[in-house]
């Protein structure tokens, strides 16, 4: 079995903690190169649960899957020095795989370093395991063991599959309510669980409304995003949709700053002082997210999160990152416009600019060139900000577009479309949050011509808690915007798809008060896409 420790290098280990180790290993079986034979910290006596931030487990592939815990006996440590309440030591903790929820066929145990350079979470990136199939986890540390976890392996691309069942989440505010909606996710067990940005929020409201963020200041430092993901993860909720389906993360802006874009804060900060709090707010995003470390781990302020699944013959996800390389945003200047804002045409022809990008060369590139090779019979693409046009027309006639979504960036749209037209891209579909309200949309080449085709079709999921916008406000809008087929700002929730091969159908699913933590749950809306056929139709 092959463990994957989760720094580059491993720090040196103090020999006083060595020792106090040495010995100690009964029962747990020993893999750990760095480590010279003994487990140290196996008879530590925790006087917290250590495990308190639960487990998680996401990136699947065909033989495995990223299974994650921190550890954090003093979940919100005020000390910077001690993060979680864990002194800088590594510590070496145990995992088990099962084949059952009672963990009784244990098909894989070893153990794992819990580094502090990265606040004492695990990265376990597991392989060996069989396709397409549920297992059981859970890791011990000394006298704790931790909650069990249900992680999925992805069936082999290529393979048969006649049904996939997904969830999608976007935009948790702690500060504007329960999270009904995340209990309400986990009580359908979907087969894997996308989450497309916001999870976090790094502001705290000036007057607190339902809950508050612990620390009630905005973070902008390592210890600072901690210290929300942690309050994040405390959540019971929350805890158990990690703990019971095996995730899809991307990010949005909010996991580091609302509206950045790049190397450009919303408040005009000096880039490299921005880049510095970028840094900080990855590296924290990383800590606490069952994402590759192969592929995924930080190096300075840049961190790749972009990546491919594929779910046999049946779907092909691709996870986008739609904030670390985007142009800034169109127009970009103090003391107004340094965020999302609305621009007319004539007031603003920099957002035209057809060099202006989404995802920055290398991704767009990586991504055209993925779907052209797909096989798959379903191609998503799961990120964070909505696609269609939008034509915003005041009452004096003027239309102007959002800068901070695909509106701002037109050029880098029309390429993704055109290519996906042009490769004859087998069933794209399009998965969005950020804007906190289901909206259901034809993606077309020109949004303008009636007569031009609809080139895939786009799902965008309202929040898990976050304030809505304006439903009013909005719905005047839609006649200038026929491509849209559905929208609703006034309630929380997710969406479930469920994909077979002769069509994906999309739930709206909507909780009923967000400020109730026993809120019900119902279903809005329903569409579905035939394959063969981009667009939707109701369900
Ligand atoms: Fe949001
Ligand atoms: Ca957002």
């Amino acid at each position: 079995m092959k463990r994957r420790l989760m720094a580059p290098s491993i720090p040196v280990i103090d020999r006083r903690t060595f020792l106090a180790g040495a010995g100690a290993t009964a029962g747990i079986a020993m893999t750990a190169p760095a480590l010279t034979g003994r487990a140290f910290g196996q008879t530590r006596r925790w006087p917290q649960n250590p495990f308190s931030l639960g487990v998680a487990s996401g990136a699947p592939v065909a033989d495995g899957f990223v299974l994650w815990t921190r550890l954090a006996p003093n979940t919100l440590s005020a000390d910077p020095a001690l993060p979680g309440g864990m002194t800088p030591e590594p510590v070496e903790i145990g995992y088990e795989i099962a084949t059952d929820a009672e963990m009784r066929g244990i098909v894989q145990r070893g153990t794992a370093v819990a580094d502090p350079a990265f606040a004492h979470s695990v990265h376990l990136d597991v392989k060996g395991l069989s396709p397409g199939r549920p297992y059981w986890y859970r890791f011990t540390s000394g006298d704790a063991v931790s909650r069990r976890g249900l992680a999925r392996t992805a069936h082999a691309p290529g393979t048969p599959l006649d049904r996939l069942r997904l969830a999608v989440a976007s935009c948790s505010n702690y500060e504007h309510g329960y999270f009904a909606a995340y209990r309400h996710l986990a009580d359908e067990h979907p087969d894997f669980v996308l989450f497309l940005g916001d999870y976090i929020y790094e502001y705290a409201a000036k007057r607190p409304r339902t809950r508050v963020h612990s620390d009630g200041v905005e973070a902008v430092t390592l210890p600072g995003y901690r210290n929300r993901y942690a309050q994040y993860r405390l959540d019971p909720d929350l805890q158990r949709v990690h703990a019971e389906a095996t995730a899809l993360i991307t990010w949005d802006d909010h996991e580091v700053q609302n509206d950045y874009a790049d190397q450009w804060s919303q408040t005009f900060d000096d880039p490299q002082v921005f880049l510095k709090r970028r840094a900080a707010a990855y590296q924290a995003f990383y800590e606490h997210m069952p994402i590759r470390a192969s592929l995924l781990h930080p190096a300075g302020p840049a961190m790749r999160i972009y990546d491919r699944f594929a779910f046999g013959n049946l779907a092909e996800i691709a996870m986008l990152d739609g904030r670390q390389y985007r142009s800034r945003e169109a127009c970009y200047g103090p003391p107004r416009k340094g965020g999302g804002h609305v621009e007319s045409n004539s007031a603003c022809p920099e957002r035209l600019e057809p060099q202006r990008t989404m995802l920055g060369a290398q991704q767009e590139t990586w991504l055209y060139d993925g779907l052209a090779q797909s096989k798959a019979r379903w191609n998503i693409l799961a990120q964070d900000v909505m696609m269609a046009q939008l034509r915003q027309t005041a009452a004096d006639g003027e239309v102007r577009f959002w800068t901070d979504d695909w509106n701002g960036y037109p050029a880098a749209r029309g390429r993704l479309l055109q290519h996906i037209h042009d490769s004859h891209v087998a069933n794209p579909v399009v998965l969005t949050g950020d804007i906190h309200s289901f909206w259901t949309n034809d993606l077309k080449l020109d949004f303008d011509d009636a007569s031009s085709p609809v080139v895939a079709t786009e799902f965008v999921g309202t929040s898990i808690s976050s304030d809505g916008p304006s439903y009013t406000t909005f719905s005047r809008y839609l006649p200038d915007n026929p491509h849209v087929r559905f929208f609703e700002s006034r309630t929380r929730g997710y969406m479930t798809i469920d994909v077979t091969p002769e069509r994906m159908t999309t739930q709206y699913r909507g909780i009923t008060d967000v400020t109730d933590p026993a809120a019900t749950v119902l279903t809005l809306k329903s569409f579905a896409v035939e394959n063969g056929k981009a667009g939707a139709v109701e369900a």
